[in-house]
């Protein structure tokens, strides 16, 4: 780490791999800013469903996009989630809707609006470092992290994990629904043009199938002591 700068530790991998309990808990441990980049992607898709906005207008998506871009704030409390701001307003429950999170992947594979998360993401992180979560961390968004780390899962246990989440929070869905869900958000991330998900080289790849958030978390630490 030059001169006195805070890490960069870029996070990525697929739907329910496990990123953001780790990063959130990886953060919390090393002091430093957490950037969950895809409750930025989330928030565009809240806003074009609330402004009966049809997913497949770039043009009009690209302009929510930038409104997100200038509005996007985030609070990490004590304890607790991540908690999402537009402007004064909270969103953290409406992003994670099922509505919102059925349409995220359509929107993020817009090039107005990756560019517009990307530059947000960007000027969020200061010289005291962070912990960066997503899908194109590593590749695109901070390509000279200090560390990047992709984690992944068998597919049934990321569904399990997604399901188990939803019924924790009285969300109704099947689990097939749920696994079907994973897999075209999978799908659609992986086969986009712009900046689809990948490992990046370098990065450490992590399978969490059956390992518990701490066994990751300190894997990562350790990691970064390595650097
Ligand atoms: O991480 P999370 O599941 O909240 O991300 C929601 C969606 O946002 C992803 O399925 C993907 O379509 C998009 N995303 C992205 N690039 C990122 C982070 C998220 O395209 N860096």
């Amino acid at each position: 780490m030059a001169d006195g700068a805070g890490p960069v530790v870029a996070i990525d991998g697929p739907a329910a791999s496990g990123k953001s309990t780790v990063a959130l808990a990886l953060a919390r441990r090393l002091g430093l800013l957490l950037v969950d980049s895809g409750s930025m992607y989330r928030a565009v898709a809240f806003l074009a469903i609330e402004r009966k906005v049809t997913v497949s207008d770039e043009q009009a998506v690209g302009q929510i996009g930038r409104r997100v871009r200038a509005d996007y704030r985030a609070e990490l409390p004590e304890e607790g989630q991540l908690k999402v701001f537009l402007g004064s307003r909270e969103v953290t429950e409406q992003i994670r809707s099922a509505e919102a999170t059925g349409a995220v992947s359509d929107v993020s594979r817009i090039t107005a609006v990756r560019d517009e998360m990307v530059d947000l993401q960007r000027s969020m992180v200061s010289r005291s470092g962070a912990v960066v979560e997503g899908r194109d961390i590593g590749t695109t968004v901070f390509p000279d992290a200090t560390l990047k780390v992709f984690l992944d899962a068998a597919a049934e246990e990321r569904a399990r994990r997604r399901y188990r989440e939803f019924r924790e929070k009285g969300i109704d869905a099947t689990a097939s629904e749920v696994a079907r869900q994973i897999q075209r958000r999978d799908e659609i991330d992986s086969s986009r043009e712009s900046s689809p998900l990948m490992v990046s080289a370098g990065a450490l790849l992590i399978d969490t199938t059956d390992k518990a958030v701490s066994q990751v978390v300190e894997e990562i630490a350790r990691a970064l002591e390595g650097v």
